[in-house]
């Protein structure tokens, strides 16, 4: 039986109007395969206007990859908040090990922007993962904690609720090699404990997500797990079959 019931695509640097046009349309004539799944679409900025034309129907929303800490005013290249929200965006990506590692942003930054997407009122989901070298060093758990506690710094109960935490090891984001799915429940019962332990209730309605080369021949084993609630896709995210199919094993 499966566990999920939000899975959402990160398109990352990729796709085109053609691609909105088409997820959109796979999307809504497979949704009654996938009722009562929450599915999330966060392509490029570029791409959010097209794509929030084109989406009109109940469980699918838009989401952004990315957002400005800032409010407004001089910070050139940013996108804020409102402006993400005027378009209907419902999801921000936070803290992606790919942005932490290219755009060396520090878990006090995403603490920063998730504290400006969750007092807007839109849903602020916070990645973390630990890399191979970690894992290989026991250090695994350890890092979780660390990313956890300074990401989510500062998050009232209210904000918290506006929380999805997204479980991705680095060393499965692109690579084929998924975590399994004991693996990937371990780290997932572990952040469990931790969000009950710091914020109640609150933290034990907190979706988790797993993510890492999930693909549609495996997301069944990673849903059935009893922590993991969804799934944070990246190249499985750009074929609308593909992605269909792994919202019917949520
Ligand atoms: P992947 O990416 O599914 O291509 O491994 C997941 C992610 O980075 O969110």
């Amino acid at each position: 039986m499966s566990n999920a019931s939000l899975v959402i695509a990160n398109w990352k640097m990729n796709g085109n109007r053609a691609l909105t046009r088409n997820m959109s349309e796979v999307l809504r004539d497979n949704q009654a395969d996938f009722k009562g799944v929450n599915v999330v679409i966060c392509p490029p900025y570029t791409l959010l206007s097209e794509m929030a034309g084109h989406i009109y129907y109940d469980d699918v929303a838009l989401g952004a990859q990315n957002v400005s800490e800032y409010e407004s005013g001089a910070h050139t290249g940013e996108v804020s908040v409102a402006m993400l929200q005027e378009l209907g965006v419902e999801y921000v990506l936070l803290g992606h090990s790919e942005r932490r590692a290219e755009q060396h942003e520090s878990d006090q930054l995403v603490a920063a922007k998730a504290a400006t997407v969750t007092q807007a009122g839109l849903t602020a989901v916070i990645c973390v993962g630990e890399d191979k070298a970690q894992r290989e060093a026991d250090n695994t758990w350890s890092v979780i904690q660390a990313q956890l506690e300074k990401s989510l710094a500062g998050l009232s109960a209210k904000q918290m609720a506006r929380v999805v935490v997204a479980y991705e090891p680095i060393w499965a984001i692109g690579t084929g090699e998924t975590a399994s799915p004991a693996q990937a429940q371990e780290v997932h019962a572990k952040i469990r404990g931790w969000l009950v332990e710091n914020y109640q209730q609150v933290g034990a309605k907190t979706p988790l997500l797993y993510g890492g080369s999930v693909k549609a021949n495996n997301a069944e084993s990673l849903f059935s797990e009893a922590d993991i609630n969804g799934g944070l896709i990246g190249g499985a995210s750009l074929n609308g079959e593909d992605f269909c199919a792994i919202c019917r094993a949520a």
